[in-house]
């Protein structure tokens, strides 16, 4: 018993680690199609909030827009709390203009509230006339 418990040592300490040094170790890979940060693209989204009603995380809430455009005639937009997200991507399958961006992007420990609303207000940096 105690010969096979060394043998399981010897043979374990020469192996290499099956965990990463995470985060120092930065070679993390997700499998495709991961749902990670997803944001609504304003040049597409028509302010309808079907989103935020039929988020089961009560993650979202829709903000006022900076400015008037003509696609979205309440002038409200979605944002997302990643705190409270659950990742169901159900906001991303109801949405009906397709607006939401998705990626696979998972890090989002952070000190300060992580929404998606920089993200959103930048897909009008293009700029669409009011
Ligand atoms: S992914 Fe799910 S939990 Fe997260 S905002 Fe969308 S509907 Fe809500
Ligand atoms: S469901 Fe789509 S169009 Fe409606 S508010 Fe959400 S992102 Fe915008």
């Amino acid at each position: 018993m105690r010969l096979s418990l060394l043998g399981e040592v010897l043979k374990n300490i020469t192996r290499r680690a099956s965990t990463i040094k995470y985060p120092v170790a930065r070679e993390l890979t997700v499998a495709p199609g991961s749902r990670g940060r997803h944001y609504a693209d304003l040049t597409k989204c028509t302010g309808c909030s079907l989103c935020a009603i039929d988020c089961p995380a009560n993650a979202i809430a829709m903000e006022k827009l900076p400015q008037p455009l003509k696609h979205n005639p309440r002038g409200v937009f979605p944002v997302v709390d990643y705190g409270k997200c659950v990742f169901c991507y159900q906001c991303v399958f109801v949405c009906p203009v397709k607006a939401y961006v998705t990626t696979e992007v998972f890090e989002m420990a952070d000190y300060s509230t992580d929404v998606s609303r920089d993200s959103s207000l930048s897909t009008l940096q293009s700029g669409e006339s009011p």
